[in-house]
């Protein structure tokens, strides 16, 4: 991505200096459990032993204020910057969409840094669970850390497949601001646990998406988009399908427990975004599309 010298967001919390603290799982944020898969995948240990071990000591911070709670400005190391930059782009981007296809304004989301564990008004939050949006505090919550971990264990690198990442999360902000996050949570409240897991994979993949309408405008209106770039997050949005991350956690693949969809779901969905940067293209609601595991 052309990103370098391009404007950079406001909206950041930098809590890394704050430093972790205890933490246990609060809700799946995207690709979800990757993390947790992948290192006890890769170590062998039981993922719930980690999130144990690290709400061992959750203990020991006092009061249900947010001690890490800083103040808003912008990172200085590359890939703060970078974070920044394409939240930025998120921003002008969304700001012109929004009251163009559904007559509202955009209210800018913040993205909180962190490193290993953070307090958000979902709770608290191991980066096990990887990067989360929390529709309570309109807060984006991202351990660069992350990004490494796709690289290296999920075999997903580039800073597109990274812009990805934050642009699905901030397409959950979208959904907050629709409605659509709210519609959806009631209706899982109603249905089995099965018919539940659907829903939350009809709302990822227009996460999906959404990020896709955006790396679309990023590449016709800003020129941020470079050959090679569309196919590094796709090859992402792949590498985080829940079957392929099933195969990879314990070698076989049940479709009814997906939260996230397919590596299949996930490509076609975010092409969709991309393809056409029309926010009508990512109905994953109605669309049968959405079954197409072929
Ligand atoms: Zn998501």
């Amino acid at each position: 991505m052309r990103w370098e010298g391009q404007p950079e967001s406001d909206n950041i919390e930098d809590r890394r200096r704050a430093g972790p603290i205890g933490a246990r799982g609060a809700g799946l944020g995207l690709g979800g459990i990757v993390l947790v898969l992948a290192v006890s995948y890769f170590t062998g240990t039981n993922p719930l032993t980690i999130l144990n071990m690290l709400s061992g000591i959750q203990d020991m911070v006092p009061g249900s204020e947010d001690p890490q709670s800083v103040p808003a400005g912008s990172p200085n190391d590359q890939l703060g910057k970078f974070a920044s930059v394409v939240l930025a782009d998120t921003e002008q981007t969304w700001q012109q969409l929004l009251p163009k296809t559904f007559k509202r304004p955009y209210e800018d989301p913040r993205l909180v840094l962190f490193k290993g564990s953070v307090h958000s008004a979902c709770g608290t939050t191991s980066s096990a669970v990887g990067p989360f949006y929390c529709p309570n505090d309109h807060k984006i919550y991202l351990d660069l850390s992350f990004f490494s971990e796709m690289s290296l264990r999920l075999g997903a690198p580039g800073d597109f497949a990274q812009a990805y990442v934050s642009a699905h999360e901030v397409g959950h902000h979208v959904q907050n601001l629709l409605g659509i996050a709210e519609k959806v949570n009631r209706l899982q409240r109603q249905v089995s646990e099965t018919e539940g897991n659907a829903l939350s994979v009809r709302m990822e993949l227009q996460a999906d998406c959404f990020a896709g309408v955006w790396g679309h405008h990023a590449n016709r209106e800003r020129n941020l988009i470079e050959p090679g770039d569309f196919e590094e997050g796709l090859h992402a949005a792949a590498a985080i399908g829940d079957d392929q991350l099933q195969k990879m956690s314990h070698g076989y693949v049940q479709p009814e427990s997906w939260t996230h969809g397919s590596s299949q779901q996930r490509t076609t969905w975010l092409r969709k975004g991309l393809d056409t940067g029309d926010l009508h293209a990512c109905d994953t609601f109605s669309s049968n599309q959405f079954n197409g595991r072929h």
